[in-house]
């Protein structure tokens, strides 16, 4: 569920997110209504994960989460379901979000340095985050937080801090996200790739040390706390995602929706729904997916799934063709820890078109 609102922009932001919040109810609006087409469309179905971020969700009157959850259950099955919300480090928001259902937070910290936070505009400071950690750590137990590695006036020391606050707090999941290499973002802040893979590197060796599982390759937590919400993308399971710019998996549909506000809410309005792209996956399609976001976790994906979907796959010869990046382990694929660290540019090799054509007897 994407709600792109935030109260003012980070400097780093490659997001949709708007800033003018007189259009909240026409989005809400619409937004219930799009829930409520999906369920039209394929009946009440059973949902055990909801994830509402942004945007900056906190930001909101409560009453939009409210609405979020009424329509949610009224067209959807929920049963025991995991539900997210993203929350800034100065809201105070947590005994309400309780009282919807709502079980697990991700609070976006992205630095333990107010030096790094002021100078990407965001509107916290670190005291705002211990203050709110402290606070909600008395509702809710499963607590993600957030980190970005390669934000300017980062230093050695920054990174420390990072750690000593996970020290301090102990969240039960941290997600660690490099500053995209070749983003409009990194071009902008004008980062230096080197020592943020540097940076990086420290940072996930010492989490490590402190217990925390790295289970893909942006996010680590203690046994039992995986996302439920994030292993469907990285499962390529069924999702639906709704609101401007979200995308969803159902069957073998792909969909990203409008980016465009007024046009998401026009079509909501003349009950189309809002898709920028609607594409009916071919079986290679599906595969290159499921590669892409399978390996992604340290255990990687079963040969059994990738067998089911291309018959014909010579899952060992594709390891071949990788030897210091893909490792073949009873019966699963997964990736080397050299493999994640270079995640981008292995995956982008590994479902290239010429790749998957020599193993699946195409060639
Ligand atoms: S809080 Fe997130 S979505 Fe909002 S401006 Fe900052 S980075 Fe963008």
């Amino acid at each position: 569920m994407h709600v792109p609102f935030c109260k003012s922009r980070c400097s780093y932001c490659d997001f949709v997110s708007y800033t003018d919040f007189s259009y909240l109810e026409a989005y809400f609006n619409s937004l219930y209504k799009e829930i409520e087409m999906w369920s039209e469309t394929l009946g009440r179905q059973k949902v055990d994960s909801v994830y509402i971020g942004g945007g900056t969700p906190s930001d909101l009157p409560l009453e939009y989460i409210r609405g979020v959850m009424c329509a949610l259950h009224r067209d959807f099955d929920l049963k025991d379901p995991e539900i997210t919300v993203e929350i800034n480090p100065n809201s105070s928001c947590a005994e309400d979000l309780k009282k919807l259902g709502v079980n697990r937070l991700s609070i976006g910290l992205q630095a333990a340095d107010d030096v790094v936070l002021k100078a990407v505009r965001r509107r916290h400071t670190v005291a705002d985050f211990e203050r709110t950690y402290e606070t909600v750590s008395a509702y809710f137990d499963n607590i993600n937080v957030d980190f970005i590695v390669g934000l300017p006036q980062e230093t050695d020391l920054t990174i420390e801090r990072d750690l000593e606050i996970i020290e301090d707090y102990k969240p039960k999941h941290v997600s660690v996200y490099i500053l995209e290499t070749h983003s409009e973002s990194m071009n902008r802040l004008h980062v230096d790739t080197d020592i943020t893979a540097i940076h990086h590197e420290i940072f996930i060796k010492e989490l490590e040390r402190r217990g925390y599982d790295r289970y893909e390759i942006s996010n680590f937590c203690v046994p039992g706390y995986r996302c439920r919400h994030n292993l469907k993308y990285w499962h390529n399971d069924n999702y639906i995602g709704v609101g401007v710019s979200a995308g969803g998996h159902i069957g073998s549909r792909r969909y990203v929706n409008v980016s465009d506000l007024h046009r998401y809410v026009e079509k909501i309005k003349n009950n189309h729904f809002p898709f920028e792209y609607s594409h009916e996956n071919e079986p290679l399609d599906e595969l290159r997916e499921t590669l892409f976001m399978s390996l992604r976790l340290s255990e990687g994906v079963e040969i059994e799934k990738l067998k089911e979907l291309a018959p014909t796959i010579d899952v060992q010869r594709l390891a071949g063709m990788f030897p210091a990046h893909l490792i073949l382990d009873r019966g699963r694929l997964r990736m080397s820890k050299l493999g994640m660290d270079f995640s981008c540019a292995v995956l982008s090799e590994v479902i290239d078109i010429n790749t998957l054509s020599r193993v699946t007897g195409g060639e």
